[in-house]
């Protein structure tokens, strides 16, 4: 696999340091506000600054953003910090708006990334631009909007483009606010690796006390920058309050960070085989999440068979299951023994489980 770091892009041409950390508010609130944020990042490792204008809530009633008027504070604080600023567009007016205020990088957001229709009244909006424009994921988990979008950028000769993964929605409880499905970014960038990608911690945690991990496992598996939400006084954030870091906490956990060196050849392959191992401990801790997911089903079907005073063992069902399963991992390159060996396991431990319900 190409280095991604030895490609030239954007991040280069624009002076952007790696990894690139884009940091403030998730929302701009007044101008004290995003002043005040603003001069605490100035000066350190987070050279653009983040605010959102327009906020696309998913229920009525919250916080929707103060409108083009932030747009005057934004450039104040280019001014006054000389960092570079950002924000969410989701239509051609926003567009038009942002362009002519001068706004350095814009993103899409989640919620856009899903409309076509959107997506496409933006690229043709931007059509041409040198601007970055960076795409976050759509907000389901479904890779081939996500594509779809940087296609229709690229279509619209919108050259200097960029990705943001900050997760995707579930209905399951997890310990996230948006599932990392890491697996995915990881097959965008497989697909664009000249294409810069930044990880949208906040977004993904939804909670302030697992931003250093996911920003770790970020650069152990070769991500090119961050977009953290920063604020002064977290708790009482009009949008997003759980997840905000106060600016000198962000500046602790980069000092933190394990930033992983630009690869020379020497380091190529220590750099590949971590980057290797990263994919594979996310591999292992979702097979561990699928055996789990397993084996409630198994209790499940346990609490039925006892409620109908039906025998644990079903032979007849078991060796149907085995049959194809071994056909099916014939396909995927899976030799019969291990098949059997790995399924005989499981079904064993589901035996057990339900044994347990049995003796209840
Ligand atoms: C945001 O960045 O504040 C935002 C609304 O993010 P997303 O589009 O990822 O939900
Ligand atoms: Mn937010």
């Amino acid at each position: 696999m190409k280095n991604k770091k030895e490609l030239r892009t954007w991040l280069d041409k624009f002076n952007l340091n790696h990894p690139l950390t884009i940091a403030g508010p998730c929302s701009a609130e007044t101008e004290e506000q995003v002043l005040k944020i603003a001069h605490s990042l100035k000066n350190t490792k987070a050279t653009v600054f983040r605010a959102g204008i327009w906020k696309p809530r998913t229920r009525p009633g919250n916080f929707e953003g103060v409108g083009a008027l932030g747009l005057k504070w934004l450039q104040k604080a280019k001014q006054e910090t000389g960092m570079l600023i950002s924000t969410e567009v989701a239509n051609a007016n926003h567009v038009e708006l942002a362009l002519k205020h001068d706004i350095d990088i814009l993103w899409v957001g989640a919620r856009s990334t899903v409309s076509p229709f959107i997506v496409q009244e933006i690229a043709e909006a931007l059509r041409g631009t040198d601007k970055p424009v960076l795409i976050k994921n759509p907000v389901n988990p479904d890779l081939a909007l996500w594509l779809g979008a940087v296609e229709r950028f690229y279509s619209c000769d919108v050259k200097n483009l960029g990705v943001i993964h900050r997760g995707f929605s579930t209905y399951e409880k997890t310990n996230y606010r948006n599932n990392p499905e890491w697996q995915i970014a990881i097959e965008l960038q497989n697909k664009f690796p000249d294409l810069p990608l930044i990880l949208d911690p906040s977004h993904i945690a939804g909670r302030r006390d697992i931003i250093f991990d996911l920003c770790q496992t970020a650069l152990d598996l070769n991500y090119d920058g961050f977009m953290v939400e920063t604020h002064h006084d977290p708790d009482n954030a009009w949008s997003d309050a759980a997840q905000q870091v106060t600016p000198s906490r962000l500046i602790e956990i980069i000092k933190d960070l394990k930033i992983r060196k630009i690869t020379d050849h020497a380091d190529e392959y220590k750099s590949n085989l971590k980057n290797l191992r990263t994919k594979i401990n996310l591999v292992d801790n979702q097979l561990l999440d699928i055996l789990g997911n397993r084996m409630n089903i198994a209790e499940e079907i346990g609490v039925l068979k006892k409620e109908n005073n039906v025998a644990v063992l079903q032979s007849k069902r078991w060796n149907e299951i085995l049959g194809k399963m071994i056909l099916q991992g014939e396909k995927k390159g899976l030799s019969e023994e291990f098949v059997l060996r790995v399924f005989k396991a499981i079904h064993q431990e589901s035996i057990n489980h339900q044994e347990s319900i049995f003796k209840e």
